[in-house]
């Protein structure tokens, strides 16, 4: 499009829903278990396989800016509950065609925001009396479960939403430390504690301690010279002076009783030599992120000036170094909180692969944990909202024949997720529309290509939080009357500024 163009009424509108079918088509085709991969390729060549919703839309190249708003879309609704995107953003393009229709048909925008409005708050009352309250663990479990199920680390996926559930039962997502290391994917394994991918700075040092540990900022080495020396015996003297220097350091951190070093710097041969001999175990060149997490984990202060060491900056915890492929080490607080998940995978892509799909899946425990609350997935939730807001039971109609269409409009596109599932599986949508109508408490076994009960848990949250996402920002895009090929939006305000 032109710059500078404006865009307005029908025209403005057919254009969001164009784009938000587009864009809904672009993901749909991954929906559930039986969805398919997509492969991604950008200008420089890189290529990733994926069948996540979130990441297609995320690395869609586009400067329209509908398609912009709807991948936006998509990631907060991954930010607010880790997954249900393609959800979202499927079930957005199902509300926006339909209104598009009701739109040829005279209804103003209005009545349908109000309509799927109505409609939305009834799904959600629906919803809220149909979940079950699980035992926490179980329904993390399930959570992680249905979240792996169709992507490359279902293989694994028994191990791997037990490590999801107990981790999230540890701590948040946010602290969480998930490591992807060369390996077999069946050797996953939580650790309850804080791993740090570091061998200690020189053999011989101890590979367990408990007691005393300090995070240090700064290098780890004496004080340097800039005089250029020529005499031998002045060069001695320095060196006498900087090995006094570092005994003085290695003996006030003995008397501080100091057992681990975590330094975010390098650490001098010769100190690293004096600490091995006190039996202190050290580590260098710490990432700056991993000495955050240590700072959070162990409830203590990096330390900037180690010549200025006091007892009471020390961090108390236990750490055990662990030798595989890649050493690790594990800390451990008194009393605070930390999980860490080891991830073997056999290439670096599938390593990347599993990492989204572990991300995804602790997300959605977490949530499932702390909510307890789950439905049944497989597209019966979906289902089930759709059958109680059209069959009229208990549930309100609008009094204007307008509102009362669009909030039948929105029962009826709460089906797309089923039919979706299905159509993946390459089932009739006509015969599965008409049984689900009849017997909303069926899943799509997408395997067998029938409808039946299904054993497939989401959390609510999700649920809900996939479907008001859909209407909410669908409202929005229906409001948009008209779209402004604009300035940049900081330039208008640069000017309006200097005026
Ligand atoms: P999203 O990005 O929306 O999470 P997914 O590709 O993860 O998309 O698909 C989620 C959908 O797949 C949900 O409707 C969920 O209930 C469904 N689903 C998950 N596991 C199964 C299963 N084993 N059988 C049928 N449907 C499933
Ligand atoms: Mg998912």
């Amino acid at each position: 499009m032109d710059d500078n163009r404006i865009v307005k009424g029908r025209e403005a509108q057919r254009w969001i829903v164009d784009t938000a079918l587009e864009m809904a088509d672009a993901v749909r085709h991954t929906l559930g278990p039986k969805g398919m991969d997509m492969m991604l390729v950008d200008r420089l060549g890189n290529k990733v396989l994926t069948n996540d919703g979130a990441t297609i839309l995320k690395s869609l190249e586009t400067k329209d800016p509908v398609a912009s708003i709807i991948a936006e879309v998509a990631k907060s609704q991954e930010q607010n509950a880790f997954d249900g995107t393609t959800t979202c953003i499927v079930l957005m393009g199902e509300l926006l065609r339909r209104a598009d229709e009701l739109i040829s048909r005279g209804v103003h925008p209005n009545a349908i925001i109000k309509g799927y409005r109505m409609g939305l708050s009834q799904a959600i009352s629906w919803s809220d009396e149909l979940a079950e309250e699980k035992d926490a663990y179980e329904a993390g479990r399930e959570a992680a479960k249905t979240a792996i199920t169709g992507k490359s680390a279902e293989d694994f996926i028994d191990i791997l939403s037990d490590i999801c559930s107990r981790a999230a039962m540890i701590s948040r997502p946010r602290e969480m430390m998930l490591l992807t290391v060369p390996g077999n994917p069946k050797d996953a394994q939580l650790i309850e504690g804080l791993v740090v991918l570091k061998s200690p700075a020189t053999a011989g040092m101890p590979n367990t301690t408990k007691g005393n540990i300090a995070l240090i900022e700064q290098e780890m080495a004496p004080p340097q010279t800039q005089i250029s020396l020529n005499d031998p015996e002045k060069i001695q003297e320095i060196v006498a002076i900087q090995n006094k220097f570092l005994e003085e350091i290695v003996k006030r951190l003995v008397e501080c009783k100091v057992q681990a070093i975590f330094c975010q710097k390098n650490i001098d041969s010769k100190m690293m030599q004096l600490l091995r001999k006190n039996e202190i175990l050290a580590f260098r060149n710490v990432r700056r992120n991993d000495m955050m997490k240590l700072t959070e984990a162990l409830g203590a202060q990096i330390i900037a000036d180690f010549a200025d060491l006091q007892k009471e900056d020390m961090a108390v915890g236990e750490t055990e170094v662990v030798e595989s492929v890649n050493d690790y080490v594990i800390v451990k607080g008194d009393g605070a909180k930390a999980a860490s998940i080891i991830m073997p995978a056999p290439t670096e892509q599938s390593g990347e692969e599993f990492q989204r799909a572990l991300e995804d899946a602790v997300g959605v425990s977490y949530l499932a944990v702390k909510n307890k609350k789950m439905v049944k997935g497989a597209g019966t939730i979906q289902a089930q909202m759709s059958h109680r807001l059209l069959s009229g039971e208990d549930c309100a109609t609008a009094d204007n024949s307008k509102v009362e269409a669009a909030r039948r409009a929105f029962a009826e596109a709460l089906l797309i997720i089923p039919q979706t599932l299905a159509e993946s599986a390459g089932m009739d949508l006509m015969d599965v529309t008409v049984k689900l109508g009849n017997s909303p408490e069926l899943g799509v076994n997408v395997h067998d290509m029938v409808l039946e009960p299904m054993d497939v848990f989401e959390p609510l949250a999700v649920v809900q939080s996939a479907m008001s996402g859909a209407v909410e920002n669908g409202v929005s895009l229906l409001r948009t009357h008209s779209i402004i090929m604009a300035k940049p939006i900081q330039e208008i305000f640069a000017e309006a500024e200097r005026r």
